[in-house]
């Protein structure tokens, strides 16, 4: 397994490979690996002749500073985790070399940047296109893998590839849950045990969401079920930032039972200091949902 630390080994190395024709898929993480980060990296693996991960705590797509401080950084297990994979090497991005100044350069993508983790993360998907767009110049991959979980993330991306004409696939990978239910996510390494079980109500109570979707009638209120929902959350000690109910493929918020066929509920919500999202998306139509298919 290679690591690269500078723009000239990674250049150097594709570079190499596209001479001799070999398909590169690209992984790009912020580190603290787990099994859904892993997940992404077996499909790049079994998609592509070579591997790269990305391992970087991007400061630009950080909104608080404490957050960014906070992230949890544990290089050395990465490694190990990512020894199992033939083929993978690691990208190791510095400061020093990613933004060796302040980038003029902003994002605007529109909408999105008004809802959801665009309206309570402010800039957030300017550092995230930001990074990517250079490390896309970097590794110039074929694929790239990203992780339903971050749904908004994957519709900003989508979109940054395709206004860009990167030419690149993106092959978004199924949420990976414990198998209580929970998503993966580097930041629940920062919860102790009470925290942990508090952080569950987060998918019970988009399962709750669900429910009460799948039985809806022109009786149902969704904006009574949802502070109710809120309420819930609140008196066991989790704090709602929000959960909407949208259209999959757009992510604005519908009229459930009017709009669409293919809808999701996206939560982001706070237990103590960790900020927490989550989603489920489903067909209200007996096909299955193809998420690849959800941005094109
Ligand atoms: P991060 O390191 O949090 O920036 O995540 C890197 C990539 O892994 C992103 O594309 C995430 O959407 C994806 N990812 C994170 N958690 C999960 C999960 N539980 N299941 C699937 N993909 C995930």
């Amino acid at each position: 397994m290679k690591i690269f630390r500078s723009i000239q080994e990674i250049k150097a190395f594709r570079h190499e490979s596209r001479l001799a024709e070999q398909s590169l898929g690209f992984v790009p993480t912020m580190g603290s690996l787990h099994e859904g980060h892993l997940a992404l990296i077996q499909r790049a693996h079994e998609e592509n002749d070579l591997t790269v991960c990305s391992i970087y705590v991007n400061p630009t797509q950080f909104n608080k500073k404490d957050d960014f401080d906070k992230y949890p950084r544990n290089y050395e297990a990465d490694f190990e985790l990512l020894r199992q994979f033939p083929n993978t090497h690691v990208l190791l991005p510095a400061d020093d070399w990613m933004y060796p100044q302040e980038p003029l350069l902003k994002f605007d993508f529109g909408y999105l940047e008004t809802i959801m983790e665009g309206k309570f993360r402010p800039g957030h998907f300017n550092g995230v296109a930001l990074v990517l767009a250079k490390l896309f110049h970097l590794v110039q991959p074929d694929k790239t893998y990203f992780g339903q979980k971050d749904l908004q993330q994957c519709m900003v991306v989508k979109r940054l590839i395709d206004d860009l004409s990167f030419g690149i696939q993106m092959v978004i990978c199924p949420t990976v849950r414990e198998p209580d239910g929970l998503a993966l996510s580097s930041r629940n390494r920062r919860l102790n045990e009470e925290q942990r079980a508090r952080a569950l109500l987060i998918p019970k109570l988009s399962q709750e969401m669900l429910a009460i979707l799948v039985m809806a009638d022109e009786e149902t209120d969704f904006a009574e079920a949802r502070a109710q929902i809120a309420q819930d959350l609140k008196l066991q000690g989790v704090d709602l930032e929000y959960i909407e109910l949208v259209d999959a493929r757009t992510l604005k918020a519908i009229d459930p039972l009017e709009d669409s066929s293919i809808l999701a509920i996206c939560i982001a919500a706070y237990v103590d200091d960790v900020r927490l999202i989550d989603n489920l998306i489903f067909a209200t139509t007996l096909e299955a949902v193809d998420l690849n298919q959800l941005f094109s």
